[in-house]
């Protein structure tokens, strides 16, 4: 298999730590702001707490988001540190270089994430995309 030169690994190592430690402080101040969280009484009437919903249902998707991307970037870190990363973990293909840059914690490749796409919308029958 075509590794990834050491200088361009040092760089991923570099980028996916910053990205856990982004993905991190992120998540906590979604997490903290969750008015669901426990022993936090404070709102004052219906009109606050209907939108205090709403963003509650914003702040867990966007939670789960960042969760997964934290998931990801971690497991990223555990591959380069394996000496496996930039190896798709559907395929076992080489992941192009240029994803790699774009979206260093990707676990696959295009043609996997696609598929992986594909078939999540599949199951929820979101729309459709022509391709
Ligand atoms: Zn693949």
């Amino acid at each position: 298999m075509k590794s990834i030169a050491p200088s361009l690994l040092a760089e991923f190592a570099q980028l996916l730590a910053q990205r856990e430690a982004q993905w991190r402080a992120a998540l906590a101040k979604v997490e903290h702001g969750m008015p669901e969280s426990e022993g936090q009484h404070e709102v004052s009437d219906f009109k606050d707490l209907a939108s205090e919903q709403a963003s509650a249902q914003l702040d867990k998707s966007q939670a789960d988001r960042l969760r997964q991307s934290l998931q990801q970037t971690v497991a990223a870190r555990q591959r380069l540190a394996e000496n496996r990363y930039g190896q798709c973990q559907d395929c076992g293909q080489p992941i192009d270089l240029r994803r790699l840059q774009a979206l260093p914690e990707t676990p696959c490749c295009a043609p996997c994430q696609a598929r992986r796409e594909s078939a999540r919308q599949h199951g929820q029958s979101v729309l459709s995309r022509p391709d």
